[in-house]
């Protein structure tokens, strides 16, 4: 039984990117309190994004975790790594664990994540269906592989595409079922989907759109095919349920904390109850672009969340100055990076095209400030166009340069690029151009 007598000063629920972020903001200002993290994975944190390296086999857990594996007792932090917290006492300032301990804490932070949006469909809960959220899940599939096998992915977004790489990647042969008109549809625009489906096609994957799922079938227990809402029976082995996450809030459902879609957190990421925190996929933080608060479960929004949330609980008063959506996809080897606002909402916003080889660049514009843009083939400048929307720069007197061909930081009033040349090579690209895909900033850092 997990049973800590000691109240600890810091715990923390999760130990995935929030968790973590939050975890080394702490110790930056307090080496001595106690903090103690709890996961119901058993695993070291790791990258979540490559758990489709791991079902490709291109990558064991040793090269997907997120930091070495003395992380823990280095920075005296205690872990209780396989273990879940069935519940809050918030009067009593404690969590209760499934297996009746208790932890008592001064700041507690919940960094719970997402759990996968499984829809109601005939047949779901037979053997062969799948989701694709965790090392636990990658694991139960590549289990289920054997020899040429045929997978219906219900989903076209990150996770559906990203789970489809993998599978072919291991000689299964994929149908895409998406329910709206395009695959990637909430992170690209119309032009920028069209791409990324026509390589995905390409690759070998069969893509259904504007089609949902009715039924799974099976044979004995086993899945062997899907019917689609117009008839269509397509034979399959297994299925792989990637239609979303939405944030975990069981834990708090009967706390009094106010929850709307996510845990509602106000700037310094503190819950509508004292001492309490949360950050990452599990909540909604601030969204600079819409000025609200909104979901946007990526990677670099929860470590950073993470850490704002660990300085105010280590006593550093720290204002988050918001997120926003964004992605970095190279799926089937075509690189796209998205962020913010890509498809406008009404002619109020100013857009900027570009097509030249095979490169597709679009920046939209409010007012005179970059609110979203969406790159595909050659992204490399994206993270140029990234920091103008982060720095709230005017561009109106750059505007055209954006989407040039030949776009670079010299295409920027000097007040802009002028500090970075004094800086060495290492620190211009960390700091103005970087962009990359979440789980390759993080291995090895
Ligand atoms: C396949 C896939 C690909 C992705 N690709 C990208 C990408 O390319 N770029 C990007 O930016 N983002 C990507 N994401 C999203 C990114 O992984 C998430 O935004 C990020 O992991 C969120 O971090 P988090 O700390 O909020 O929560 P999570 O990573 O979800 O971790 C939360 C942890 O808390 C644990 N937990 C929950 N409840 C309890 C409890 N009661 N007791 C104990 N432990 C509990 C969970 O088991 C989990 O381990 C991807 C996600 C998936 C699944």
């Amino acid at each position: 039984m997990v049973k800590i007598t000691k109240k600890v000063k810091y715990l923390i629920i999760g130990n995935s990117a929030g968790g973590i972020g939050a975890a080394e903001a702490i110790r930056q200002v307090d080496r001595q309190g106690a903090l103690v993290i709890i996961s119901d994975e058993p695993y070291p944190a790791y990258s979540r994004p490559l758990i489709s390296e791991y079902l490709a086999r291109e990558r064991s857990l040793e090269r997907m975790l997120f930091r070495p594996a003395d992380f823990y007792d280095k920075n005296d932090i205690g872990t209780f790594l396989g273990s879940r917290v069935k519940s809050l006492i918030l009067n009593e300032h404690a969590v209760e664990m499934d297996d009746g301990g208790r932890i008592v804490w001064e700041k507690l932070l919940i960094a719970a994540g997402g759990l996968p949006i499984v829809p109601q469909i005939e047949g779901i809960e037979k053997e062969g269906v799948f989701t694709f959220i965790t090392l636990k899940d990658a694991k139960a599939i590549d289990h289920h592989l054997n020899g040429t096998m045929r997978a219906v992915v219900i989903g076209g977004g990150l996770i559906g595409i990203s789970v489809t790489e993998a599978l072919m990647k291991r000689g299964v042969k994929v149908t895409i079922v998406e329910a709206k008109e395009r695959i990637l549809n909430t992170m690209l625009d119309e032009e920028a989907s069209a791409r990324e489906e026509a390589t995905v096609r390409e690759a070998g994957v069969s893509i259904v759109t504007g089609h949902t799922v009715v039924e799974i079938s099976s044979e004995g227990k086993t899945v062997n095919s899907i019917t689609l809402d117009n008839g269509q029976v397509v034979p399959c082995d297994l299925v792989v349920v990637a239609i979303g996450v939405r944030p975990c809030t069981e834990l708090v459902s009967d706390t009094g904390i106010k929850i709307n879609r996510g845990i509602v957190i106000d700037r310094h990421m503190a819950t509508s109850s004292p001492d309490v925190y949360a950050c990452g996929d599990v909540a909604e933080a601030y969204d600079f672009i819409h000025g609200e608060n909104r979901l946007n479960p990526v990677w670099p929004n929860a470590y950073l969340g993470g850490r704002i949330a660990g300085l105010n609980m280590a006593g550093v008063r720290t204002e988050h100055q918001g997120g926003l959506a964004m992605s970095a996809l190279k799926y089937f080897g075509l690189d796209a990076v998205s962020a913010g606002i890509v498809t406008p909402p009404d002619d109020s916003y100013e857009v900027l095209k570009n097509v030249f080889d095979d490169n597709y660049r679009k920046v939209v514009l409010k007012e005179g400030l970059v609110v979203g843009m969406v790159f595909v083939g050659d992204v490399e400048k994206s993270g140029i166009i990234y920091s103008l929307i982060k720095d709230r720069v005017n561009v109106s007197s750059f505007k055209q340069a954006l989407v040039a061909r030949d776009f670079g930081l010299l295409s920027l009033p000097e007040e802009r690029w002028g500090p970075y040349l004094k800086m060495p090579t290492s620190g211009v690209i960390s700091q103005v151009v970087s962009f990359e895909r979440a789980g390759e900033i993080i291995v090895g850092e």
